[in-house]
């Protein structure tokens, strides 16, 4: 396939392919690298080019890109069998990797539904709450607490409990409604003036506790990104705010569903946001993460009390009515449980240590630039956002696309990056080296001050 030289490929690419979350009038005719190949932390295109990969291919990738043990793993499965159906049938990766699930996850997570990605994770963890309740003999209890400024996804459910203005407003007449918790971005919150994000966090569970318990007995669940609100711009939870909100939904008799779609998987350090903060979800969301970044695949995780509420005689029509073709695909499968092996050989959390540390540092430095508005940090995550004024906060007006520009200007430096609007993200495999970590902070910092600086 690469024996194609890289303007037949462009143009290809220009004539035939529609890019997400991309206007195409500015992506066609631009000179778009061309990935062909990866290796560890770094991607490369047709023209032998290197970038560092800064977002792990879109927040997925946790050992690096064509990780000789993930890449064997595959091949093996693909030799073996390459599809069946868990409708009607099981299969070994399928049984396997849900064991192992359960074995890691949350104590009391016991059950795992497969789909392919995160959206859908979410959508069903939202289908089984709302069932649930049904179920459970409450059909008054239908409706959704979601928060400002959340990203569960594209699909209508999953936008429906988004609160993100920019992808979720044209579609607002297709959407069910929700009731909407504030989220913790102190920086834009209206809640206090207080701007410490501490105080700020505790002035939002107060109105999202208002909230439960005006709307309790209409409340099927409550929808939340553990530890931190990724596409909204890695905003991050004030400590014990989490477990605050698990014990809302307790009272309130509203199931909690966590999305981990970005954060699970050692993203934050820990395996699950949701167990480094001690708590357990009802329903808890999985898919980024899961195949180390190499297959679609997703989980849906829940508890026996819910698992239970499904249960009966087929007449009784008490079975989750819902499943997808590629449900349980034993190639993801395969290098989901190649991907869990390696955190352990690899002892990939304890090894997270330090670079988690000397990522904090450095975005802590990065608040010496005049552009740099507020730098947040979880684990392996930063956020870096740009301003125009930071006495003010006066935003960068969105038009003029600064985030884009530092990303731009960071390939320069031999980086890929990807922005959130104005905030650069920090997303890199879990396995980078602190080498590369370093040349990854130079070049972000390079490319801050040459674009904020002009
Ligand atoms: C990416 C993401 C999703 C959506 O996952 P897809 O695989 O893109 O459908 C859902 N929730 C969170 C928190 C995400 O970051």
């Amino acid at each position: 396939m690469h024996e194609l030289d890289t303007a037949t490929l462009r143009k290809y690419d220009s004539d035939y392919l529609w890019h997400p979350f991309t206007q195409m009038s500015e992506w066609e005719g631009a000179d778009n690298p061309v990935i062909t190949h990866g290796e560890g932390s770094y991607l490369i295109d047709s023209d032998g080019n290197r970038y560092l990969d800064g977002v792990a291919a879109l927040w997925t990738n946790v050992h690096g890109h064509c990780k000789k043990e993930i890449n064997e793993a595959i091949k093996e499965q693909v030799d073996r069998l390459e599809h069946s159906t868990l409708l009607g049938l099981t299969n070994d990766r399928a049984a396997l990797l849900a064991k192992r699930l359960v074995d890691i996850a949350p104590s009391g997570l016991c059950k795992v539904f497969y789909s392919d990605n995160g959206s859908t994770a979410v959508e069903i963890g939202v289908k089984m709450a709302f069932q649930y309740q049904m179920q459970q003999g409450k059909p008054g209890k239908t409706k959704f607490i979601a928060f400002d400024n959340a990203y569960h996804g594209d699909t209508v459910g999953s936008m429906s409990v988004g609160g993100i203005d920019i992808y979720h407003a044209t579609y607002k007449p297709l959407l069910f409604p929700t009731i909407k918790a504030p989220s913790t971005y102190c920086y834009r919150c209206s809640l206090c003036e207080a701007r410490d994000p501490k105080r700020c966090g505790m002035e939002c569970l107060k109105e999202l506790e208002r909230l439960m318990e005006e709307h309790a007995p209409e409340l099927a669940g409550l929808v939340i990104e553990p530890a931190v609100q990724g596409a909204g711009g890695m905003i991050v939870q004030p400590e014990g705010y989490l477990k605050k909100v698990r014990e809302l939904c307790d009272r309130y008799d509203v199931l909690m569903v966590a999305d981990e779609v970005a954060v699970g998987f050692g993203r934050t350090g820990a395996m699950f946001a949701c167990a480094k903060a001690g708590i357990t979800p009802d329903i808890m969301a999985l898919s980024k993460g899961i195949s180390a970044g190499y297959l679609p695949l997703a989980a849906t995780l829940t508890t026996r009390k819910v698992y239970d509420a499904f249960w009966g005689e087929y007449a009784e029509l008490k079975t989750f009515f819902h499943g997808h073709t590629f449900t349980g695909n034993p190639i993801a499968c395969a290098a989901a449980l190649a991907n869990l092996d390696l955190f352990e050989s690899e002892r990939l959390l304890e090894n997270l240590v330090p670079k988690i540390a000397y990522l904090k540092e450095r975005l802590q430095g990065l608040l010496a630039l005049p552009h740099v508005g507020d730098v947040r940090h979880e684990g392996m995550i930063g956020g870096i956002e740009l301003v125009r004024d930071r006495e003010s906060r006066d935003p960068y007006p969105w038009e003029e696309r600064v985030g884009v520009r530092v990303c731009l200007e960071a390939r320069k430096h031999g980086l890929f990056l990807r922005p959130l609007g104005n905030v650069i993200v920090v997303f890199p495999p879990l396995s980078i080296s602190m080498d590369e970590l370093k040349i990854l902070m130079d070049g972000i910092e390079k490319s801050i001050v040459a674009i904020t600086g002009e």
